[in-house]
């Protein structure tokens, strides 16, 4: 980045993803795999910077949405196993299978379509069987009735030609919510996991190599869950442990600067829909972020950013490309400083709450305008 055009960016460290993930890994039963979790551009941190350090650091397994973004990281050079959550249509069978792609299986219509595709092709697909335990998106249904239905769809799926099905998993609702009701809740559906993966072995004879269940909420509070591989994402980026049993690094700082800074009097109304007046002569610094940047709207006048030693208030509509903060108990902040919006010295949560929302949605949101800054 051109430092004179020094606006807003995300500072990204690659230390602290190394460090979250082999705190991760270091908590894990030992023959425990690692596949770490990289759609959405890596949570915005960067899919091909973050997917080099996993490959580099050792990782067994990356998982991507969509085929885009597993392509995005074989033209960039990384080899490593690619697993694919999402749903990918059937007409790019060769191209899954060309680039070494394993694409998830979640109903047995798919499973033969990708057979189908595949052996005209005389080739074989890797594949993971999803299983629907009781998060109710995608994978075979195999709660309650279902289960004998879904045992045989997963036997038949597993036998088409042309599909080499090598792992199976399942994924948490509610892995990170810590009351009695929600763990009763992870607990039922890991044991339906391994009730379905149980009765698919003894009735069809199918053995799995890879079963995975545990995101980042379970690699933390369910440890026994782990099987043969984690799946964590938001962990790896230093967020979920709360707790703070595995000791991670954010990796993400938003940081921002002071484009300028003004006094006005009293009773002075602010930004866009005027909702905020000042109350006192204030000296208000107009910074160079707004909700394009991935600052979301819903916490104007409802937040306060780190800068210059304090915290400054923001005040009024966070517009599209810039906001307002109240400097005026902050002299040391001038023209030009760094404003960090989260990051070590502003906890994402304190923005995410603001917002309504999670760590994970202010992560995605930081946008293409913002630079990725990488600190080595
Ligand atoms: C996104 C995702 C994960 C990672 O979830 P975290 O909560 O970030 O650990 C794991 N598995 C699946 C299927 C996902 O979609």
């Amino acid at each position: 980045m051109n430092d004179l055009q020094k606006r807003t960016w995300a500072e990204i460290s690659l230390p602290n993803i190394r460090h979250n993930y082999e705190a991760i890994r270091a908590s894990l039963p030992a023959g425990c795999r690692f596949l770490g979790v990289v759609k959405a551009d890596a949570y915005g941190h960067g899919a091909l910077p973050v997917a080099r350090l996993l490959q580099e650091a050792g990782a067994d397994y990356l998982a991507v949405s969509c085929l885009d973004e597993a392509l995005e990281l074989r033209h960039g050079g990384v080899t490593m196993p690619i697993l694919i959550l999402g749903h990918t249509p059937h007409e790019y069978t060769q191209t899954l299978i060309d680039y070494e792609i394993t694409q998830t299986v979640s109903a047995l219509a798919k499973a033969r379509e990708y057979s189908a595709a595949a052996t005209a092709l005389g080739r074989t697909l890797k594949v993971h069987i999803k299983l629907d335990t009781g998060m109710s998106r995608l994978g075979f249904l195999c709660a309650g009735s279902y289960f004998a239905g879904g045992v045989d769809n997963v036997i038949l799926s597993c036998a088409l030609p042309g599909l080499d099905p090598e792992g199976v998993y399942t994924h948490f609702a509610v892995a990170d919510e810590a009351d009695a009701e929600s763990e009763a809740y992870t607990r039922a559906q890991y044991r339906l996991f391994c009730d379905v993966i149980n009765t698919v072995y003894e009735k069809g004879g199918v053995r799995f190599r890879l079963r995975h269940c545990a995101n980042s909420g379970a690699v933390v509070s369910y440890p026994e869950m782990a099987l043969d591989m984690v799946r964590p994402g938001l962990l790896l980026y230093g967020y979920g442990d709360r707790s703070g049993r595995l000791g991670l690094r954010p990796c993400m700082r938003l940081v921002t600067t002071v484009s300028t800074i003004k006094f006005y009097e009293p009773g002075t109304s602010i930004s866009y829909g005027r909702r905020y007046e000042t109350e006192r002569r204030t000296r208000m610094g107009v910074l160079a972020v707004g909700y394009a940047d991935g600052l979301p709207r819903a916490v104007s006048n409802r937040c306060s950013f780190a800068v210059a030693g304090g915290y400054a208030p923001q005040r009024g509509t966070i517009c599209m490309d810039m906001c307002m903060a109240d400097l005026s108990e902050l002299p040391l902040a001038e023209v030009g400083s760094e404003v960090e919006l989260f990051g070590e010295q502003n906890d994402i949560y304190q923005l995410s709450d603001a917002a309504g929302t999670i760590p994970y949605e202010l992560l995605c949101s930081v946008s293409k305008r913002v630079p990725r800054v990488y600190i080595e």
